[in-house]
């Protein structure tokens, strides 16, 4: 495999709620059961017939019998205990009716009060468990009646507010982002002294929307607006708006300004926006009422703001592209606050808030790690500091070491080591010799990153991995660039060809090439970066319609085709140069094959001294 550009493969979590009900509930059972079945044990006394017993205690064979009511309980002479029952008719009389022999056996008549403690036992067999069982029902009834309500109450806003000093977030716990802090002061200003901007006559804004890609930032920012302002945060999500029941999106829109209003000045943050206000009418079918009328209601209600509500709505979006346009007009979210993925400097400042609360050892070199993530964002970066923390507590040190920082990075970057995947030595071989493919021709190849690290230890997905690591933060990549890229990508395949064979290339490219035909694909169809249709980009709408993906384009077939074609140019163009390479460098393709055998992950210097002889084959070169 060939490392895509710095693509973290972590995820949020999210917590779970809910359960304590559930747990309590199971408890209850528990208790209900344990007592039901020390009280229901099976009575151990043996029935026998009156008659019977008669004869027997005449006989001589019982100590004792004990009369309660019209129980008996009879206890043998060479027992203890009672250990037979049985029963009298309550009219007659043991003695006269039954003719029990009385000089043969103890009787001795209990009261009836006492004949009640039938009763207790009848209350603790009986009762007791009904009790239980109706605590039970009560419990799961009230738990049922919980989403009841929840199901009656689905028109009114899930917005949570925040507002407690402990959670308080303010534009100190924000590393870098500085112009948006600044234009985000100018809304904490509005918020905090509105009278000073009213009084010129100055309009105060209603929608800010802040957008950048996930992780950097969005939410964060705007809690922290309103910790700087000490005002109350609604917080939702628009996939909360269009949950389970149509018409609901209205009703809470409606319902959260309501609460906005009474709560004033305060803000409203709707993340991810563009989950119900995508631009309208797009696709077909009616899939797309509900959103509307969402969207619909938030224009309307942030329409009726009358001068002096002071309640500013900020929203969050990845993707402003597929705002519907009416968002954006004036008097709604005209100011824009764009959030870009932190450069160098703002890495490691975010790196160092994020492990100002993790001991941390002296010698970890923050700047290096902040040099090797470009492209990744504040939440990367979050996520890379939480695993080398995790790497340190679960060795039981006290201090996270650079070894931790690093393996935190590579794991957050191209997923965890997998070193149990067992691979026969032949399969370790074609992997070496994949890998070592990617390596030669991404360092001779003169504008391709330089090689970071190489490893046969299978990680996430992978066999191994060829890693590149641009020297510096790029902004702008060139065609002659993207064409080593794709050299590269090609080159793990390449090797395989050229040492075994064209027909015995393994699915271990299995990975590289979608990745090569989606850069060559957006060379084309987004850069303009083909050859006949050099200049020229060509729009391809991407929609929902009824559960299914829809690509409009408004190009017509010739130019779909002549697309294609360009791309297969790009391929076969990469995978030649690639094969020339490794064909002039064949040496130190099989140098490099064997220190991965060896060793199995060989770093950046090394890989530069065994790949010291390598040349540039003219047939290869682009210019
Ligand atoms: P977004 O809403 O843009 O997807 P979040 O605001 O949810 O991103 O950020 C996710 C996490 O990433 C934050 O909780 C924080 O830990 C971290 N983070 C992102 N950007 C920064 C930053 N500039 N400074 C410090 N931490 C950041
Ligand atoms: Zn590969
Ligand atoms: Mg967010």
């Amino acid at each position: 495999m060939d490392n895509k550009p710095f693509k973290p493969t972590g995820k949020n979590s999210k917590r779970r709620k809910g359960l304590k009900n559930f747990g309590f509930i199971a408890i209850l059972l528990l208790i209900g059961a344990v007592i039901y079945a020390g009280y229901n044990q099976p009575s151990t006394l043996k029935n026998v017939a009156l008659s019977q017993v008669v004869q027997d205690a005449n006989a001589g064979k019982y100590s004792k019998i004990v009369v309660s009511g019209t129980d008996l309980q009879i206890t043998e002479k060479n027992q203890d205990k009672a250990t037979i029952s049985s029963q009298k008719d309550p009219n007659e009389s043991l003695v006269k009716d039954d003719g029990l022999d009385q000089s043969k056996v103890v009787v001795e008549y209990k009261k009836a009060s006492e004949a009640g403690s039938l009763w207790a036992n009848a209350a603790v067999t009986i009762i007791l468990p009904i009790i239980l069982f109706g605590a039970l029902f009560f419990f799961v009834l009230r738990g049922a009646q919980g989403q009841g309500n929840q199901a009656m109450s689905f028109g009114k806003s899930k917005a949570r507010l925040y507002g407690n000093e402990k959670d308080k977030v303010t534009f100190k716990d924000i590393a870098g982002s500085d112009e948006a802090k600044q234009d985000l002061q100018e809304v904490v200003e509005f918020l905090k002294f509105p009278k000073k901007f009213e009084s010129v006559g100055a309009k105060i804004p209603k929608g800010v929307l802040l957008v950048g890609p996930p992780g950097t930032g969005k939410t964060m920012l705007a809690r922290a607006v309103a910790g700087e302002a000490n005002t109350p945060f609604f917080s939702i999500s628009g996939s909360e708006f269009v949950e389970m029941f149509v018409g609901v999106g209205a009703s809470r829109v409606r319902d959260l300004f309501a609460k906005a209003k009474k709560n004033s000045p305060c803000i409203i943050f709707v993340d991810e926006i563009d989950a119900v206000g995508r631009r309208r009418g797009s696709g077909m079918g009616g899939g797309h009422d509900e959103r509307e009328q969402t969207l619909n209601q938030i224009l309307v209600e942030m329409d009726g703001f009358e001068q002096g509500t002071n309640v500013i709505v900020l929203a969050a979006t990845n993707r402003s592209d597929v705002l519907d346009p009416a968002l954006l007009r004036p008097g709604r979210f005209d100011r824009r606050v764009n959030i870009g993925l932190p450069d160098r400097k703002d890495r490691e400042a975010i790196l160092k808030i994020h492990f100002a609360k993790k001991p941390l050892a002296k010698n970890v070199d923050l700047d290096a790690l902040a040099a090797k993530t470009a492209g990744s964002s504040g939440a990367d970066l979050g996520n890379i500091t939480n695993e080398a923390a995790i790497l340190a507590a679960r060795e039981n040190r006290h201090e996270i070491s650079q070894a931790d920082v690093t393996s935190a990075f590579e794991k957050v970057a191209i997923g965890p080591e997998r070193k149990s995947k067992i691979m026969s030595d032949k399969e370790k071989e074609m992997t070496a010799f994949h890998e070592a493919g990617h390596a030669v021709v991404g360092h001779v190849l003169p504008d391709s990153d330089p090689i970071h690290k190489v490893t046969i230890i299978p990680r996430g997905g992978t066999g191994g991995v060829t890693w590149s690591i641009p020297a510096e933060d790029k902004s702008y990549h060139s065609i002659i660039e993207f064409k080593d890229v794709l050299a590269r990508m090609l080159g793990g395949r390449i090797a395989e060809e050229v040492i075994y064979g064209p027909e015995r290339v393994t699915t271990g490219a299995g990975s590289d090439l979608p990745s090569a035909a989606a850069l060559a694909r957006d060379m084309v169809v987004n850069q303009g970066m083909g050859k006949k249709l050099r200049n020229q980009v060509f729009h391809v709408e991407e929609g929902m319609m009824i559960e299914r993906m829809v690509h409009e384009r408004d190009y017509s077939d010739e130019t779909a085709k002549v697309i294609d074609d360009e791309v297969e140019a790009l391929i076969s163009e990469a995978a030649t140069r690639a094969r020339e390479v490794i064909k002039a460098n064949l040496k130190s393709l099989k140098a490099l094959k064997d220190a991965l055998l060896e060793k199995e992950t060989v770093e950046a210097d090394e890989v530069l001294s065994i790949l010291k002889e390598t040349h540039m084959p003219k047939a290869a070169a682009l210019y």
